[in-house]
């Protein structure tokens, strides 16, 4: 199955095979080519260039894309949308003073959606999930990252990854599957945080190991949730078992969550609203991945990731959505993009970058998605007619989007 689109008002993120990230001032570059052709084999990209130089193609279908701009799908690095129930009364809770910690402190927020999701069964979850993968999917992802975490007993967390890996399955979207059982510290652990952490590593990794049920381990390492050393310990027990660090830092606090995760060579480090200047040193020329996810601090009215000092230390950085039912009810890279824009002074090009091939970076997957490159999967948005891709951020919350391809088909 071949498709051939032309007449392409601009192609973006254009990328030679082999670029893994962009980092410091090259982020302020986005590649395109105006007035491009982009030829689809089956599931993958096949060429892509000017028009003046179209080759002659034998296409199963040819689409008109005039006044209309393509760009690589939204790599979401960062998610929770496998849980059950919600928590709107929180949201209200919070509109009426009490803080997020507050409400935490009192049985609310991750331990809610624990008991939700541990009342709720597998077909249940699936259910409700995959109304957002879906929803998110128009939205023009076209990887996700989705992590555990509201199960925090062995059942329940096994239940989430499993209805990760069945979401999976099912879907054209490309998943990869996030440990978090350290979330928080449950309920009936209050007293014996010790015991909890023994079970995640002898019980729950070994068992998510056999079933090859995840790729990642996270942990939230935060005052209140889990130390920096314990943070090292179940990182540890991860990589025994081959899952590679992506964890939870300096969302309140600056507690050294950083640092421990570059030693464990963690592929990346998410949240950082607060940096230190030794945070912002301690990244530098190393593999982990810097990210930031302004929905959670638009949505909790909490600091913005100092995208404008890491940047001009040197240093990449992704952009995810952190959806999930308590900071980030929204699963939209769109707005996440915009926000990043109006909220943290990146350029146009900063943020399409930080959303594409360092959000693929991000999740391992940055030899197949992120970029338009021959070779990569076809997994790209083509928007209405629009006058340049500053619309992107500029008209934030109007859906610009006309068609999305995943896999070299179209869903929408
Ligand atoms: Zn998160």
């Amino acid at each position: 199955m071949t498709t051939l689109i032309i007449n392409i008002k601009e192609l973006l993120q254009i990328r030679e095979i082999g670029v893994a990230k962009i980092s410091g001032a090259a982020m302020g570059i986005l590649p395109t080519i105006k007035n491009a052709y982009l030829i689809i084999k089956d599931n993958l990209i096949a060429d892509f260039g000017s028009m003046d130089i179209l080759p002659k193609t034998k296409a199963d279908q040819t689409i008109d894309a005039t006044g209309k701009i393509i760009l690589p799908s939204w790599c979401d690095s960062h998610t929770h949308i496998v849980y059950a129930g919600n928590r709107e009364q929180e949201f209200v809770d919070r509109i009426n003073g009490m803080s997020y910690e507050e409400i935490a402190n009192r049985g609310g927020g991750i331990l809610n959606s624990a008991k939700n999701l541990n009342d709720a069964t597998e077909e249940e979850i699936y259910n409700q999930s995959k109304v957002r993968l879906e929803e998110v999917m128009r939205l023009g992802t076209g990887a996700v990252e989705i992590k555990s975490g509201y199960g925090l007993t062995i059942d329940g967390e096994l239940k989430m990854l499993r209805v990760i890996k069945q979401l999976a399955q099912n879907y054209p979207i490309s998943i990869k599957a996030t440990f978090l059982g350290a979330h928080a510290i449950p309920l009936a652990y209050k007293e014996d945080r010790k015991g909890y952490i023994d079970m995640i590593i002898n019980h729950m990794l070994p068992e998510i190991s056999k079933n090859s049920l995840a790729q990642f381990i996270d942990v939230f390492c935060e005052t209140g949730y889990f130390t920096v050393e314990e943070t090292e310990e179940i990182m540890n027990a991860g990589i025994h078992f081959g899952l590679k660090p992506k964890i939870h830092v300096n969302q309140f606090n600056s507690i050294g969550g950083i640092q421990a995760g570059i030693k464990h060579n963690a592929l990346s480090v998410d949240h950082l609203e607060v940096m230190t200047p030794e945070d912002i040193e301690a990244l530098k020329n190393t593999n982990t991945m810097p990210v930031a996810l302004p929905s959670c601090s638009y949505f909790l009215s909490i600091p913005y990731t100092p995208a404008r000092a890491m940047i001009a230390a040197g240093l990449p950085l992704a952009l995810a959505t952190d959806y999930n039912p308590g900071s980030t009810p929204s699963g939209n890279m769109n707005f996440v993009v915009a926000t990043a824009c109006i909220k943290m002074k990146m350029t146009p090009e900063e943020a399409i970058n930080a959303a594409t091939i360092n959000g693929a970076y991000a999740m391992g997957i940055s030899d197949t998605h992120g970029s338009i490159t021959i070779g990569k999967k076809a997994n790209f948005i083509i928007t209405k007619p629009i006058p340049s891709y500053y619309q992107l951020p500029y008209a934030f919350g109007s859906n610009l989007i006309d068609r999305i391809f995943l896999e070299g088909k179209i869903i929408t």
